[in-house]
């Protein structure tokens, strides 16, 4: 029997390829990989052909054969598919950390580097030796054998410690539910009215089940009238897996969290480091922990009056219209949604007429060609999973330099969400020295087209579809030739977001819109007062959004920062001490949401949760420069593209970005496009 996943391909084989062939071609890569590199290692005379190249060429066969896997698991699911996925997952993880773990691998890694063939080699090559080194050396690799094996020790106890929070968390939040007669739930649109319903029929009751699911929890506080219902249920939620509340104590991860930050703590003084957040930003674009402080900091206290102001408006507002004298939290999102609506009389499904999905694509090819100057057309030789699956090249020069899918629909077996995931990177193969081109999956969770008419997209899916574009531009415009540094591999993840949300841009100026926008039926662009209106919107509360990011990004680094295991109660101390700084809205003394952040407690974003707001500032001010000198100014455009898009994880991501802007970034770009700071003339 032949394996699909085994062949040589230059674009994986859909149409053959079936979930009973993913585990053994898998393993048997495996197996082959473990002998390959068993037999470099024995082999001694370590060059970077002999080792890293080789590498290079495993991984990637493993990825080539992977990635349809990974990809059909997460938009073509079946049990099948989900047992074999996850079969080959426990295989790769298992592998991963035998490769992580290499020690004769490590000291490869070293000879090469100390050789005298090392300062010959590209600097694309020297980067990947270099950042291997630096990912033995952070995985304790290059410790004494006695702290090698406490830091494994540490990092099975953190990952395990950090699966009890997330389950603490879910329990707690499928813990609580309040059963309702309607009359107390005036207010509150009908999806989240007929979830209420469902969920209550579930266990038999009749009435609707209050819940904290996140359309419960969010059409109950911005609709509901009954404003001891909304307080009851912003406690519950606000008080999830704490000591606190109406499950006090049954999920508690007080002690969880302090055991995780302990584990952090230690792993980053076996490394030699003083803190977590130290260790945190080695990997990340910005150079130091106080340069991240600073940068929270001054955010914080540039968007803290406007926020005030915010908040007093909503105020104001809610006094005029029969509100209570004193704003409570719980009574917020409520007033603020009653704001919005008085103030900017848009909706968003009134736009989708002027968005059909053939006039957006188009648009947005055409953004390109105008500042990048390549082609992208649609293709039909490429094997697909689905026939919604559209398929493209881009061309520059008159050469195909990358391809990719494009998967908009919602389906019934489809994860949800948005997201870019690489199907093949770029990478020059030795010694033949032919070029692989990148190859990306689009995939979206678009409304399906109905009858005849084109599908119809709200403006946030533009803005969506844009930004994964992005990321799939980041990762097809590379110019790079060896896969480890090539398109998004290598690139700081504080700075992945960068491309991404450059392009959302466009989806904001009225010279784009023009052309990425045209009525389904009258093919009329989207008119001049709607889009005023929706950049009215777009600023909404805008600088209370931001200090609310700010405080948990704040929180989360100076946790990391200043954690000590001797200093009892510290992680409600370092909260109250932001929020007595940052924070507009104070929340009562009850009031745990940390005990429920998993973003940093559960998960990578650990001394990591300011990326969102420093990526931010990035793509607002590489855009700025495009404001300042023409949005399809060629020059930038090709600026932009040499400097950011072309060299993937080669150059270290301040570098480029220098590079491109002539400076390092500033935060006015991004308090300017959140209608903070008046538009530069
Ligand atoms: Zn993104």
């Amino acid at each position: 029997m032949t394996n699909p996943l085994l062949e040589r391909h230059e674009l994986p084989p859909f149409d053959q390829i079936r979930a009973e062939h993913a585990v053994p071609a898998i393993k048997a890569i495996l197996d082959e990989n473990r002998q390959a590199l068993e037999h470099i290692l024995d082999a001694g005379d370590f060059t970077y052909d002999s080792v890293v190249s080789l590498r290079e060429a495993l991984d990637d066969r493993l990825n080539q054969a992977f990635s349809p896997v990974g990809h059909l698991n997460a938009v073509m699911n079946s049990e099948e598919i989900r047992e074999a996925y996850n079969t080959c997952i426990a295989m790769l993880s298992e592998y991963s950390t035998e490769v992580n773990q290499n020690q004769a691998l490590f000291a490869a890694y070293q000879a090469i580097a100390g050789s005298p063939e090392f300062e010959t080699l590209a600097a694309e090559k020297k980067k990947v030796v270099e950042n291997a080194l630096r990912d033995f050396r952070l995985a304790g690799v290059a410790l004494p054998e006695a702290e090698r094996q406490a830091y494994a020790a540490l990092a099975n106890e953190l990952s395990s410690l950090q699966s009890t929070f997330n389950n603490n968390v879910l329990d707690a939040t499928q813990s609580f539910s309040k059963l309702v007669p309607v009359e107390r739930l005036e207010g509150v649109p009908e999806n989240a009215m007929s979830q209420m319903r469902k969920a209550a029929e579930n266990k038999g009751e009749d009435g609707y089940l209050v819940t904290l699911d996140m359309p419960c929890y969010m059409g109950v506080q911005r609709y509901c009238q009954d404003r001891v219902l909304r307080r009851e249920q912003y406690i519950a939620y606000g008080t999830r897996a704490s000591d606190r509340g109406p499950d006090a104590g049954r999920f508690d991860n007080s002690e969880i969290m302090q055991q995780i930050l302990e584990a952090r703590l230690k792993q980053a003084r076996l490394l030699g480091f003083d803190h977590y957040a130290a260790l945190s930003v080695e990997r990340k674009m910005a150079r130091s922990a106080e340069e991240v402080l600073a940068f929270l900091e001054d955010l914080a206290a540039r968007s803290r009056p406007a926020a005030e102001k915010e908040l007093q408006e909503i105020a104001d507002f809610a006094r005029q219209h029969g509100g209570p004298e004193e704003l409570e939290p719980w009574d917020l999102a409520f007033y603020a949604e009653k704001l919005k609506k008085a103030s900017f009389d848009i909706s968003e499904e009134e736009l989708r007429p002027y968005f059909p999905v053939p006039i957006v694509l188009k648009g947005m090819f055409e953004v390109v060609r105008r500042l990048f100057d390549i082609d992208v057309r649609a293709v039909d030789d490429m094997p697909v999973w689905h026939p919604d699956v559209m398929t493209y090249g881009i061309w520059k020069d008159g050469t195909l330099i990358a391809r990719f899918y494009l998967d908009l629909y919602a389906r019934a077996n489809k994860r949800g969400g948005a997201w870019m995931d690489d199907c093949r990177v770029r990478r020059r193969i030795e010694p033949a020295g032919s070029l692989q081109i990148p190859v990306a999956y689009l995939t979206c969770n678009f409304t399906n087209p109905v009858g005849d008419d084109p599908a119809l997209l709200n403006h946030s899916e533009v803005v969506t579809l844009f930004h994964e574009f992005g990321h799939g531009l980041h990762h097809m415009m590379t110019q790079v030739n060896v896969a480890p540094v090539s398109g998004i591999n290598g690139v700081a993840w504080d700075a992945v977001e960068l491309p991404s949300q450059f392009m959302e841009n466009f989806c904001w100026q009225a010279e784009s819109l023009a052309f990425i926008s045209g009525h389904y039926q009258t093919r009329e662009p989207l008119p001049e007062a709607m889009l005023d209106k929706l950049l009215a919107a777009r600023h909404f509360q805008s600088a209370m959004m931001m200090v609310r990011q700010l405080e948990f990004g704040l929180f989360d680094f100076r946790l990391h920062v200043e954690f000590d295991p001797e200093e009892k109660g510290q992680v409600q101390q370092v909260l109250d001490q932001v929020r007595a700084k940052v924070a507009v809205v104070k929340p009562p003394a009850e009031y745990a949401f940390q005990h429920g952040f998993s973003h940093i407690f559960g998960g990578g974003y650990a001394a990591g949760y300011y990326s969102y707001k420093w990526a931010e500032v990035l793509s607002a001010d590489a855009f700025s420069k495009f404001l300042e000198e023409g949005i399809f100014n060629r020059q930038t455009g090709e600026k932009f593209l040499s400097t950011v898009l072309e060299n993937g994880g080669v150059e270290d991501a301040m570098k480029l970005f220098v590079a491109f802007r002539g400076r390092e970034p500033e935060v006015e770009a991004l308090l300017r496009q959140d209608g903070l700071l008046p538009d530069a003339a």
